[in-house]
């Protein structure tokens, strides 16, 4: 497709083995699109999905011919699988939305004229209302953006997720950012391009369940700190600073104790001092851990996914209809396609 036959949107939806929900969300989205009365494309990126999904998705091609969808070898985590589809999406603009119906797609096309009227690079779509999220949904997210705040500044708004329109400047400047690990809920903010908010209540999922299991939710954490701030490295030098200035005390203390002939007890300080110490040194270890391995897997430069197919390949365009995905060599020739952009297995929402 030539830059002239280039859509005015791509909507890219991230999907991991959504086979319950996709009847729901289609049903919603098209009637949004084809009010558009312009060309789209709906960038469906089913994550290395191990249910239904893939075959949902070629299925649903046959009906509904502005589906596209890229299927990732396997599960690479919802920021890889949003830099697939930023990637690959060929709009003059580009939406993220989940699947779920969380974000409502109606919202869209409000998003779009906002960007248009006013020459906007980025909208947002910031939440209301989140009280359909669960309680342990909202504290963690709470915690999560209070933190991001500080390390990646004021311009990350607490309630906007990854439901959002972008530009095609925007979307080119994000494709050339050398991140391995990007968490784009932070790396829009700070780019700073002109932007705007469209508001809506967060609605509960529509059928299924979360992807986003705890661990998941850690891993996001990790990387967003990690990408946007060194202050976990000096909080180490800190507590280490802190450790010492308490051992030295202790050390007077003991000594002053010794000279006064009170050497038994101390038992329990002792057994204290050593489990604080050795606790605080694993503590800094781990943060250190944290650093050098996203240094290293960033020198590395591993793609962050592998695409199996893309439809709109005309290689892939012949992708059979079930995905036989780990036994196709023809299939693995065309890894090479893969973004060198990054990965991110991914956290509190
Ligand atoms: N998702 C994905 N890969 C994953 C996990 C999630 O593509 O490894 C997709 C998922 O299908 C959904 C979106 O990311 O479209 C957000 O996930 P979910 O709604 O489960 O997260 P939550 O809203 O519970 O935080
Ligand atoms: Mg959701």
């Amino acid at each position: 497709m030539s830059a002239a036959d280039s859509p005015l949107l791509s909507v890219v939806v991230p999907m991991y083995n959504e086979e319950e929900v996709i009847p729901l969300f289609i049903e919603r989205l098209r009637p949004v699109l084809d009010t558009l009365g312009d060309s789209y494309e709906v960038l469906t990126v089913d994550d290395g999905s191990v249910d239904a999904t893939p075959q949902l998705l070629l299925g649903l091609r046959r009906v509904w011919p502005q589906v596209r969808v890229i299927r990732l070898r396997r599960n690479s985590g919802h920021q890889a699988a949003l830099t697939a589809g930023l990637h690959s999406a060929r709009g003059a603009y580009v939406v993220s939305i989940d699947a779920d119906l969380q974000d409502p797609p109606e919202k869209i096309l409000e998003m779009l004229t906002l960007a248009r009227a006013r020459n906007l690079d980025i909208v947002y779509g910031v939440r209301t209302d989140r009280s359909t999220d669960t309680f342990f949904k909202r504290i963690t997210a709470g915690l999560y953006y209070t933190v991001m705040r500080r390390c990646a500044g004021r311009a990350v708004s607490p309630n906007a997720g990854d439901f959002r329109l972008l530009s095609r400047a925007t979307v080119d400047v994000l494709k050339t950012l050398p991140e391995h690990q990007p968490v784009y809920r932070l790396l829009v903010p700070w780019m700073g391009f002109p932007s705007g908010e469209v508001t809506y209540a967060r609605e509960q999922r529509a059928a299924g369940r979360t992807k986003y299991p705890l661990s998941k939710m850690i891993r996001l954490a990790l990387d967003s700190v990690t990408n946007f701030s060194a202050s976990p490295l000096r909080l180490a030098t800190w507590l280490g600073m802190l450790t010492f200035a308490g051992c030295l005390a202790l050390a007077c203390f003991s000594v002053a104790r010794h000279l006064l002939g009170f050497t038994v007890p101390g038992w329990t300080s002792l057994f204290l001092v050593v489990l604080f110490t050795g606790g605080v040194q694993l503590v800094c270890l781990g943060l250190l851990g944290e650093y050098v391995g996203r240094i290293h897997s960033a020198l590395q430069r591993r793609p962050a996914y592998f695409i199996a197919y893309d439809t709109a390949d005309p290689a892939g365009a012949s992708t059979p209809t079930v995905p036989r995905l780990p036994t196709q060599p023809d299939a693995a020739a065309r890894n090479s396609t893969a973004a060198m952009a990054a990965p991110a297995k991914d956290g509190p929402r």
